[in-house]
């Protein structure tokens, strides 16, 4: 096992390899769905970039700043309290 740098996310090597099956599935170990609280039917989202893919439970974030917490959504768009709130005080010309 090790660990590789991931962008600016260490990531660590847990001693698991699963082979893909002819539909390009494959099963994340129970403790893994456990540990992460990933059930039947969880939105587990996929990024990607130029060295590998990365699994992590779907959370609706603000398009503009990241955050998790008080997301509403508007016209389909995801934004949290604090930047609405910026939006709504904007200066307009
Ligand atoms: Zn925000």
């Amino acid at each position: 096992m090790g660990r590789a740098s991931y962008g600016g996310l260490r990531m660590k090597a847990i001693g698991i390899v699963r082979k893909l099956d002819r539909l390009g599935r494959i099963v994340i170990p129970m403790e893994l769905r456990r540990t992460y609280d990933l059930q039947i039917g969880s939105p587990v989202e996929i990024f990607v970039d130029g060295r590998g893919i990365v699994l992590r439970k779907h959370q609706p974030y603000c398009i503009f700043c990241g955050e998790t917490e008080d997301i509403m959504q508007i016209h389909e768009k995801n934004v949290c309290k604090a930047c609405l709130d910026a939006i709504r005080t904007y200066p307009l010309r």
